[in-house]
C-alpha cells in the first residue's frame, strides 16, 4: 500500500474554529494508525482575508492539544516551503501548463464588467454557455489580447469547465458522489494582481507535489471537490489522486445549522481553543484552553463529535483513538455540539488527576489569594471536593471556608436551622470539643454523637447549625472531615464568632 500521508491546510484568516481543530485532530488520527505522515500547510494566498496573528494562534492551539505534525510550517520537511504564499514560482509553473494545454485561458473582465452582467443575466455563471460573451482569451482576437496585455490591465486565469460530463468522487464517508460539469463555473485559479493562485489551484497542486494520500476536510469544501478532480485529470494526475473524506458539520447544539461564533457567544461558551484577540476589532473571544479545560478532554469530547467507536466507551486516551479510529464509523450527518458533554469529560479527566497534580495547580490560585497552606492539607481538601467540580478554578468557590473563616452566613439557612436553643446548644457543644484531644473524624463523630444522645437533642437541629457556624451556609462535605482539616482551635473560634454574630 502507499504511504498514508494526510495534511491539515488552514487559511490564517482567523481564530482557528474548533471545528477546524477536530479535522486536525481526524487527520491525525488516522495517519498516525496508519504509521503515516502529517502535515501542515499553511494555504494563506488570499492576501485580502490574511489576519496577522492566525498562524501562530493556529500552531499554539494544535501544540497545546498535542495534535503533532512530522512535515510542515514550524517544522520543515522535504516538500518545504509549507506555506503556499512563499510558493508562488511553483504555482506559475503550472498555470503556464493549463493554459498551454487550453485547460484554461485568461480573462480581462472588471468588476463592474462582470456586475453589469449579472445584473443583466439572472443567475449569471461564468462558464461554456456565456463564456463567449465575455472578455477572455477565448472570445476575443489576437490583437485584442496583445493589446489588453500590453496595456498592463490585471487579469486572472480561469479554470476551462467542459460541459455535461459527469464527475465522479470517491469520498470515504459518503460514498459515490456524482456531479455534472455543467452545474460549475470557471473557476478564477490564478490573479496577476498579485501574481498568486486561488485555493483551488494551489490546493490541488500541493496536494499532488507532497504527496497526499488522503485528503480529510470539513464538508464545506465537498462542493469544491469536482473542480479539484477536475483539475487531476488537466494535469494528467488521475492516477495518484488523494481519496477524499468530508467530515460532518459541527451543529449548533439545536441542530439548526452549523456551529457559529455567535452560537458561543450567546449561549456562553467557547469555540475558538485558545482566548483570541480579533487584530482589527480588538475584541476577544474565548478558548478552551483559558476557561480551564485540559487539553486531553477536549481531544475526547472532538473525537466522538461525528465519530463512535460503536461501544459504550466515552473515555478514551489519544492512544486508543489512534486504534480505533476509522471512517466507516464517522457518521455522514451533521454532529450537535453539546457544550454540557465538553464539561462532563472535563469533569472526568479532573478526576483521573491526582490529587497531587490537582493541588498544585489549585495552589496556584491560592497564592494568588495570598494564601498559603500546607501541600498535605491541600491534598486532603482536593480529596472531599474535586468529585464537585468540573474544572479547577471552581474549586475556590467550592473550598474558601476552608482557608477564610464566614464572617457573614447565609439568611435562608439561618432562618431555616438557628432556633431559640441554638446558641446554647453550640456553647455546649465547644464545651465537648474542648476536652477532645484525638480529632480525627471518626473520633470526633462519635463522640459528638453520644453527647447528642445523652442529652437527648436532635442530630439534624445541632449539626445544621454547626454547620452553617464553620462554612457560613448549608453546604460543603462531610462536618466531621472539614473540623480535623481546620483544626481544633479554628473550629472552636468559628463557633464563638457565629454565636457572637447571629446574636
Ligand atoms: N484552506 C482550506 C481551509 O481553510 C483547506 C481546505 C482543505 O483542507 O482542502 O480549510
Amino acid at each position: 500500500m502507499e504511504r498514508v500521508r494526510v495534511r491539515f491546510a488552514p487559511s490564517p484568516t482567523g481564530a482557528l474554529h474548533i471545528g477546524g481543530v477536530r479535522t486536525a485532530l481526524y487527520n491525525y488520527l488516522f495517519a498516525k494508525k496508519l504509521g503515516g505522515d502529517m502535515i501542515l500547510r499553511i494555504e494563506d494566498t488570499d492576501s485580502l482575508r490574511f489576519v496577522a496573528g492566525a498562524e501562530e494562534y493556529i500552531i499554539e492551539s494544535l501544540n497545546w492539544l498535542n495534535i503533532k505534525f512530522d512535515e510542515g510550517v514550524g517544522v520543515g520537511g522535504k516538500h518545504a516551503p509549507y506555506r503556499q504564499s512563499e510558493r508562488r514560482e511553483i504555482y506559475k509553473k503550472y498555470v503556464d501548463i493549463l493554459l498551454e494545454k487550453n485547460a484554461a485561458y485568461i480573462a480581462f473582465d472588471t468588476q463592474e464588467e462582470l456586475e453589469a452582467k449579472r445584473a443583466q443575466i439572472a443567475n449569471f455563471q461564468y462558464d461554456a454557455s456565456t463564456r463567449m460573451m465575455m472578455k477572455n482569451t477565448l472570445s476575443l482576437s489576437k490583437e485584442e489580447v496583445e493589446n489588453l496585455i500590453n496595456s498592463d490591465c490585471n487579469f486572472v486565469v480561469r479554470f476551462k469547465i467542459e460541459p455535461n460530463e459527469t464527475v465522479k468522487i470517491f469520498d470515504l464517508i459518503h460514498g459515490e458522489v456524482m456531479v455534472n460539469s455543467s452545474v460549475l463555473d470557471d473557476k478564477v485559479i490564478y490573479k496577476s494582481s498579485d501574481g498568486l493562485p486561488t485555493y483551488h489551484l494551489a490546493n490541488v497542486i500541493d496536494d499532488h507535489l507532497m504527496e497526499i494520500s488522503h485528503v480529510i476536510r470539513g464538508e464545506e469544501w465537498l462542493p469544491s471537490t469536482p473542480l479539484h478532480v477536475l483539475l487531476y485529470r488537466a494535469f494528467g494526475w488521475t492516477e495518484t489522486m488523494p481519496k477524499f473524506a468530508h467530515l460532518p458539520l459541527l451543529l449548533k447544539p439545536n441542530g439548526n445549522g452549523k456551529l457559529s461564533k455567535r452560537d458561543g457567544d450567546q449561549l456562553g461558551f467557547p469555540v475558538f481553543p485558545l482566548n483570541w484577540r480579533d487584530p482589527k476589532t480588538s475584541e476577544i473571544s474565548s478558548g478552551y484552553r483559558e476557561a480551564g479545560y485540559f487539553p486531553e478532554a477536549i481531544v475526547n469530547f472532538l473525537a466522538l463529535l461525528g465519530w463512535n467507536s460503536g461501544t459504550e466507551q466515552e473515555i478514551f486516551s489519544i492512544d486508543e483513538l489512534i486504534q480505533l479510529f476509522s471512517f466507516d464509523r464517522v457518521s455522514k450527518s451533521g454532529a450537535k455540539f453539546d457544550y454540557e458533554k465538553a464539561k462532563w469529560f472535563n469533569h472526568k479527566y479532573l478526576q483521573m488527576k491526582s490529587d497531587e497534580k490537582i493541588a498544585e495547580e489549585f495552589n496556584k490560585i491560592l497564592v494568588e489569594k495570598n494564601i498559603i497552606t500546607d501541600k498535605n492539607t491541600l491534598i486532603c481538601i482536593i480529596r472531599l471536593m474535586k468529585e464537585r467540580v468540573n474544572f479547577i478554578a471552581e474549586l475556590w468557590e467550592q473550598c474558601e471556608f476552608f482557608f477564610v473563616a464566614p464572617t457573614t452566613y447565609d439568611q435562608k439557612a439561618l432562618a431555616k436551622r438557628w432556633k431559640e436553643n441554638s446558641a446554647q446548644q453550640m456553647i455546649e457543644l465547644a464545651e465537648v470539643l474542648k476536652e477532645i484531644d484525638n480529632f480525627l473524624p471518626a473520633n470526633t463523630e462519635k463522640i459528638v454523637m453520644n453527647w447528642i444522645a445523652e442529652k437527648n437533642y436532635s442530630i439534624g437541629e445541632v449539626m445544621n447549625v454547626l454547620r452553617i457556624a464553620l462554612v457560613g451556609a448549608s453546604k460543603g462535605p462531610h462536618l466531621f472531615d472539614i473540623m480535623e482539616i481546620i483544626g481544633k482551635e479554628e473550629t472552636l473560634q468559628r463557633i464563638y464568632s457565629a454565636i457572637e454574630i447571629i446574636k
